[in-house]
């Protein structure tokens, strides 16, 4: 089993690499990487001429919804949806029917991703029993049955007292503990960001500090716990400063951003289309320039599609009875390469740190995000010229409640490689 890739640039953040490399995949694992490898007889080769060979994509923040409600979205779909978007390996958030907060649960999700066979899949154990935020999960058993981090996404880890506790268990498992920053005493009913549009609309609002309450508290109790606090879908500019702060004053934190909080903001609401109802909500156009900022000046580490997906009933409601969440899987790269990177607010290596290398550090995956011999084959290869539109025709996705329907712009994902099999490809549709 080998594949040899020639001539493509290929750019490793974390080798330093930048320039036109051949790579030779054997058995799975990287076998070299060279600036020519000559071609052996009966080996595949792609040429990789006038594109971007990155190491594999990871979207640390997805919600599979299986087990429990396949009619969302299953492992099998969402693997689907992971791939054709450029994504090698995926995390999947807890609030599943059950919710993973035991190992039988982490242990159906890693078979089950093993059966489907596309893409890696790492589990997200819940922070507390059936994420009700009262009692901490086992969280040594759920480690050892394959969960790579703890979070109770979708709610907010409410009592302080728990996330200390979570904190500095995560610290001697060495695993980090992921935040949905949200006082839920705060944010209540609100359906979208507090200010002259909820009023103007009449929508009831959510006020920024319902997320920056539990940013300055998580980094408070971090400053002395020193664990892995990782805090997800950054909204607002406040949290970005927070966040900012505490990283001079050396207090370990990550951090992450969405697509939609970084490309769009909440005049979108006056549509009352339910595809822009969010959580946290879309904020103003000077939260989403500080959220880029923060891309820009290493504050945020990765970019992560909070993939969400909804029946098509569940969320073709009326504005205030539809449900929060949007899909990201299979728009992710496009949206963010054309606006961010094609306008030159990110370089192409900056994208495949936020993209691939960071988020590896973050889920400590020791041997992903990079390009390395001995390492598993996980490439994501893209023409950075190519044109794309956002159709729900192309979905792989069971859902359709992407917000970026109908964008258009240059950047294609073009083959997708997990351990060394193709598993995507735009021209021979795999
Ligand atoms: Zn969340």
């Amino acid at each position: 089993m080998k594949l040899l890739i020639k001539n493509g640039r290929l750019v490793d953040p974390v080798g330093a690499v930048d320039r036109t490399m051949d790579i030779l995949i054997e058995n799975g694992k990287f076998k070299e990487i060279a600036r020519s490898i000559k071609k052996s007889s009966g080996c595949p080769t792609l040429n990789a001429q006038g594109l971007i060979v990155a190491p594999g994509f990871i979207d640390m923040h997805t919600h599979l919804r299986e087990p429990g409600q396949e009619n969302k979205e299953s492992i099998e779909s969402g693997s689907r949806a992971a791939v054709h978007g450029g994504f090698t390996a995926i995390a999947c958030m807890a609030n599943t029917e059950p919710v993973n907060d035991n190992r039988s649960v982490t242990e159906y999700i890693i078979a089950r991703a093993k059966q489907v066979g596309l893409v890696n899949i790492f589990p997200i154990a819940a922070v507390s029993k059936g994420q009700l935020g009262e009692n901490l999960v086992e969280m040594a058993d759920l480690v050892e049955g394959g969960a790579v981090a703890f979070s109770d996404d979708g709610h907010c880890v409410m009592k302080a007292d728990l996330i200390r506790k979570a904190l500095e268990y995560a610290s001697m498992l060495d695993v980090p503990i992921i935040e949905h920053p949200e006082d839920h005493s705060i944010s209540a009913e609100g359906q979208v960001n507090e200010g002259f549009i909820s009023y103007r609309y009449g929508l009831r609002g959510i006020l920024k500090a319902a997320e920056e309450v539990i940013v300055a508290r998580d980094l408070i109790l971090q400053e002395r716990i020193q664990s892995r606090l990782h805090l997800t879908h950054i909204s607002t500019a406040g949290s970005v400063e927070l966040i900012r702060n505490a990283r001079r004053a050396k207090t370990p934190v990550s951090a992450d951003a969405t697509p939609h909080h970084l490309l769009l903001n909440e005049t979108l609401i006056q549509s009352y289309n339910p595809v822009y109802k969010v959580k946290p909500p879309l904020r103003t156009e000077a939260d989403r320039l500080e959220l880029i900022r923060g891309l820009q000046d290493g504050t945020i580490d990765c970019i992560a599609s909070d993939h969400a997906p909804h029946t098509r009933d569940d969320k073709d409601k009326e504005f205030e009875y539809a449900p929060f969440g949007v899909i990201g899987l299979e728009s992710t790269f496009a949206v963010i390469h054309d606006r961010l990177v094609r306008s030159g607010l990110l370089s192409v290596t900056r994208l495949v740190e936020l993209l691939s290398s960071n988020p590896a550090r973050v889920l400590g995956l020791k041997d992903r995000g990079r390009v390395k011999p001995g390492f598993p084959a996980d490439l994501t290869i893209f023409d950075p010229k190519r044109r794309f539109k956002i159709e729900e025709k192309d979905f792989r996705s069971k859902a359709n409640n992407c917000p970026f329907l109908g964008w258009e712009g240059q950047g294609a994902i073009e083959h997708t490689i997990v351990a060394g099999n193709m598993v995507f490809s735009r021209k021979n549709r795999v």
